[in-house]
């Protein structure tokens, strides 16, 4: 821990100062006494129970290595009462065998110590009570409170100062508080780049630089993984909460110093106040963490505030999902399908099976917002399934009505928690065997962000998938945060360029040379191009001068049923009957 602590320029500085700082004490002449305590976490955790007090305590290093925390016991009243805090706490905690100690408060500035766990008081030099015997403390509590990685207290520390702020405002409900989740936005990718370690340090630095900020005025605690959680003591108006969350933002997105790489981080933070009236810590909590999603989903890097309208929307999500459970097996699923078309000849190479819901009171829901919840609980799996399945039959039964010189192909999209489900292999191998199409004739579309969310993973079953002769296509190109030299590490045989890029080529020039390079850069790494998003003749045009691969669109048709895409088909395949093979 404390090589990490040295990771990062921040904690350099803040290891500087505890030295100046410890050189001042040792050398002022008011001290009387000075009280040493063996920190058992580390120095963050401490500061963060103590909350404002710690100004004035200095952490410093034992010659055995252990973490230290030293109290000048001056004539100055604050720093007694720090002394005198951890000893009333100590005592609850040795006392009660952990039983009694969540009624611990402590007498400062109202930050309950459920025990002064984690301190062991070692010596008191000068004072009366010199060579008190030192108290162990078990290392069992260590682990129930604090987080092993940063020290920050942990969600069940959390949890009791979360109970007691509840319990303070059912008393004056006047006194609203507040609860921040913070959530760092793609920490999986930068973690799965540099890597365990480095992604740890990460976390370290950025638990170090929140709690600096946060401790005047609340506490923090590591929720999991990637998530940190604040709890602001008081808070008078939105505003003010507001401009914590800004703060937070503002303070993340300063690059962070590792290994001599800058690493750039945005935040999405979910907010929660207790004026909605919570009975239970977990609530709130759900509450934070229901805005936090809701951030998230509008693309990150923001912040929203749970509230009557976060929470109508969130009964109607979720009355949605219950209903998608129900979906598969009422048969409310049909599959739709838009022609892909090749550039060069205007005709049809094949389909992207695009799902579509009949909800029997909603009517038609979109995929976009039903995929996402259907991703959250867990129904993807046998959907997607039910979707491929579906997608082959149809594909084997056109093959046959169809046969062309080129096989017809089918697009069938494929959602990232689909690629981390171990089965996907052996599901999708026996629907070839039972469709028995041939593997290159299917294309799966992956979009580039669930690649980017988890590369690692990613790599290895697309190597998978492409060993089983099916062809792979990076879907919403340019909606990311990978470059091109780095997709191609993954086996891509397709780029499909976003419709961002095709809705503007229109009125601006410079959207078309974008486009261009991408394709140019595609073809040089091995791939072929399709643009999708095509919706004007004049879209079309420039596409087919810039020698693009593939087209779909509106501009050729929207997505039909099966039966409108065979029309379509046989329509283009008139025009053209050299196509088919004999
Ligand atoms: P996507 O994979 O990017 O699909 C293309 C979307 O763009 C489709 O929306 C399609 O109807 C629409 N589109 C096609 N041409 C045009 C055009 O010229 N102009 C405009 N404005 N839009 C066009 P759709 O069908 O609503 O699907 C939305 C998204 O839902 C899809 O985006 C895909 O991410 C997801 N989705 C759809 N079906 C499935 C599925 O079976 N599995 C998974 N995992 N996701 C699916
Ligand atoms: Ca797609
Ligand atoms: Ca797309």
């Amino acid at each position: 821990m404390e090589t990490q602590k040295h990771a990062t320029d921040h904690s350099e500085q803040q290891q500087s100062s505890w030295q100046m700082a410890n050189e001042l004490l040792h050398n002022s002449d008011d001290i009387t006494s000075l009280v040493s305590y063996e920190l058992r976490a580390p120095l963050t955790s401490i500061r963060a129970a103590l909350g404002l007090l710690l100004t004035g305590m200095m952490g410093t290093l034992s010659p055995k290595g252990h973490r230290m925390l030293e109290i000048a016991l001056s004539n100055t009243d604050r720093l007694m009462r720090v002394v005198e805090t951890l000893e009333y706490d100590s005592e609850l905690f040795s006392n009660a065998n952990g039983a009694s100690h969540t009624n611990g408060t402590s007498h400062t500035n109202g930050t309950a110590l459920p025990s002064n766990e984690g301190i062991e008081r070692v010596n008191t030099v000068g004072g009366e009570d010199l060579a008190q015997p030192s108290r162990k403390t078990p290392i069992k509590h260590k682990r129930i409170y604090y987080d092993r990685l940063t020290g920050l207290p942990n969600r069940t520390l959390f949890m009791s100062w979360l109970r007691q702020a509840i319990a303070r405002t059912q008393q004056t409900p006047d006194q609203v508080f507040a609860v921040l989740i913070v959530a760092l936005d793609r920490f999986q990718v930068v973690s799965d780049s540099l890597g365990r370690m480095a992604g740890e340090q990460l976390l370290v630095a950025i638990a170090q630089q929140l709690s600096t900020y946060v401790e005047s005025f609340g506490v923090l605690t590591r929720l999991q993984e990637n998530e940190f959680a604040i709890l602001i003591h008081q808070v008078e108006t939105r505003d003010e909460i507001f401009a914590i969350a800004t703060e937070i933002q503002g303070r993340l997105s300063h690059p962070f110093t590792l290994y001599q790489q800058e690493i750039f981080l945005t935040a999405s933070l979910g907010i929660a106040s207790s004026q909605q009236g919570y009975e239970s810590p977990e609530d709130i909590l759900h509450d934070a963490a229901t805005a936090l999603h809701r951030a998230q989903g509008r693309g990150g890097n923001c912040y929203e505030m749970f509230d009557a309208q976060v929470r109508s929307e969130a009964i109607s999500r979720f009355q949605l999902e219950t209903d998608l459970r129900m979906a598969l097996e009422r048969q409310e699923f049909q599959l739709h399908y838009q022609p892909v078309l090749s550039l060069s000849n205007d005709q049809v190479v094949g389909f992207e099976a695009l799902l579509r819901w009949f909800h029997p009171k909603e009517g038609l829901v979109s995929p976009a917002k039903f995929i996402p919840i259907a991703e959250e609980a867990g129904l993807i799996h046998p959907i997607g399934l039910w979707v491929l399945r579906q997608a082959c039959e149809q594909l084997c039964r056109w093959q046959q009505e169809f046969p062309l010189e080129l096989p017809l192909t089918m697009n069938v999209n494929l959602s990232a928690q689909q690629l981390s489900q171990p089965r996907l292999i052996e599901q999708v191998s026996a629907i070839l065997r039972e469709t028995a199409i041939a593997p290159n004739t299917l294309k799966l579309e992956i979009t580039e962000t669930s690649i980017m969310s988890s590369p690692e993973a990613a790599i290895t079953v697309l190597e998978q998938l492409q060993a089983c002769g099916i062809q792979l296509c990076v879907d919403d190109f340019g909606t990311g945060y990978s470059s091109l030299s780095y997709l191609h590490r993954f086996p891509l045989d397709t780029l499909k360029i976003d419709r961002s890029f095709v809705s503007r080529i229109d009125s601006e020039g410079e959207q078309l040379e974008i486009v261009q390079a991408i394709v140019k850069l595609a073809w040089n790494l091995g791939m072929n191009v399709v643009v999708e998003g095509v919706e004007t003749l004049k879209q079309y045009a420039q596409l087919k001068a810039l020698r693009c691969d593939y087209a779909q669109g509106y501009f050729f048709s929207k997505p039909v049923n099966a039966e409108a895409a065979a029309l379509f088909l046989k329509q283009k395949l008139a025009m053209a009957p050299s196509h088919r093979s004999h």
